[in-house]
């Protein structure tokens, strides 16, 4: 058996004061010819990570329109999890050797997990490249539709890794991406779904906090809030460009030197590299004692993120390549304008010099950071439009309606 993640039950009513009454009904229409459908989604991590985040809420609502869903995950040990990082960053196009070592290190792991799959369902979901070849190993017996939901850019792929995993995801009756683009070259799906992740309004990261409990949190930390602080909420990853963040960060403070900055970001089950990437950043930092640099061993979970994209003055995401970037939508869910890097999915959300600024340097990142620290008004016109901006695009009942929509198109 692979495990099975535990999940706390959710309603879909609760979110029509959010969202609208018609949404909520157009819903549960697309659930009825639906109901009782077996769906299982599979992925590498129950904890860290965009994809974690959807589940918990995805998966619960399913169930609750009727759907009999599940979620669960493979195994894996740092080899595996060291294997699969490089086929993240192979895969998005970062130059790096694949051997056959590493291949068969992927190629076991699949092997194993796929004979660990047991039951009958109508939809099996497998997300992203780590148990990608759960279908070729297993083959399709116990599911009548299978689907391959990638999270990450695949358009412009190294082809060493490319090459390798085709194949496998060739396999797929069904792919699910981000953006059309991020489809990697010559694969063919019988079904294309183009379907941006979201963000759920209720989890403890987004519900509402008062400014005074997430000040409290904040405080906590050490930081002065009667001085504008920046925050960066992501792994620590080189794509993520903690870095670059700093080096922004350090111009600002040329013009402004009461600015503070927080780097927050989890250490993910599956993403060795990131204790790694946090020395070099701790390194970079340096002893500038304005610099925090936190992850969830200080005890940043869900409510202290949301309290930090609460009171912070500006909120950064200077990745360098992002598959879709929930961090900025959980930004922007709080009035908050963000400065993004141009790349991956920060443009669907981040709308240049509407919900925040798009760049692609340094400079930019520091210019534009300014600009917004300098002009609190207009920074928070811009704040409240992202909001809205999220409301109508980016929250979970359009995620639950776009999967209906795609179950009901394979049936
Ligand atoms: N996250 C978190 N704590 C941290 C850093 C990140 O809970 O210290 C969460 C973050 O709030 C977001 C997710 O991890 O919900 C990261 O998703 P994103 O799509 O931004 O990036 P990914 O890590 O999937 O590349």
């Amino acid at each position: 058996m692979l495990t099975t993640v535990e999940l706390q039950p959710k309603s879909l009513a609760d979110y029509a004061p959010i969202v609208g009454d018609e949404i909520v009904e157009q819903i549960r229409a697309l659930a009825e010819p639906l109901k009782g459908a077996r769906v299982v989604h599979i992925n590498a991590t129950a904890f860290g990570g965009g994809v974690a985040e959807i589940l918990y809420t995805l998966v619960p609502l399913m169930r609750d329109v009727g759907l009999e869903a599940e979620w669960q995950v493979i195994e894996g040990r740092d080899e595996f999890f060291n294997v699969t990082k490089a086929c993240h960053n192979g895969l998005q196009g970062m130059d790096i050797p694949f051997t056959d070592e590493m291949r068969n290190t992927w190629q076991r792991y699949n092997e194993m997990n796929a004979a660990r799959f047991e039951g009958e369902y109508d939809f099996v979901i497998i997300h992203d490249p780590q148990p990608a070849g759960l279908l070729h190993y297993h083959g399709r017996a116990g599911g009548k539709h299978w689907v391959w939901r990638c999270h990450i850019d695949t358009s412009h792929p190294n082809p060493v890794y490319w090459d390798f995993f085709a194949p496998y995801i060739s396999e797929y009756e069904a792919g699910i991406f981000t953006m059309e683009q991020y489809v990697g070259p010559g694969v063919n799906f019988k079904h294309l779904a183009i379907i941006a992740p979201t963000i759920d309004p209720l989890s403890p990261k987004n519900v509402p906090q008062t400014l005074e409990e997430s000040r409290a949190i904040v405080r906590g930390y050490g930081i002065d809030l009667h001085r504008p602080l920046l925050t960066q909420v992501s792994r620590y990853d080189p794509w993520k460009d903690p870095l670059g963040v700093i080096d922004a960060y350090r111009l600002v403070k040329r013009e402004m030197p009461v600015v503070q900055l927080a780097l927050l970001g989890s250490m993910a089950s599956d993403d060795p590299e990131g204790w790694t990437y946090y020395d070099r950043t701790v390194r970079h930092a340096g002893e500038d004692f304005d610099i925090y640099i936190l992850h969830n061993f200080h005890g940043v979970g869900n409510r202290e993120v949301n309290a930090f994209q609460n009171v912070s003055d500006v909120v950064i995401q200077k990745s360098t390549r992002e598959g879709f970037g929930l961090v900025v939508t959980e930004a922007l869910w709080k009035g908050k304008p963000v400065v993004g890097g141009n790349v991956g999915g920060i443009p669907l959300q981040v709308l240049d010099g509407e919900t925040g600024f798009l760049v692609d340097s340094v400079e930019a990142c520091a210019e534009k950071t300014l600009y917004l620290l300098q002009h609190p008004d207009e920074a928070e016109r811009m704040g409240a439009r992202g909001r809205e901006h999220v409301r109508q695009n980016f929250l979970s009942t359009r995620h639950l309606r776009d999967y209906l929509r795609l179950f009901a198109s394979l049936s």
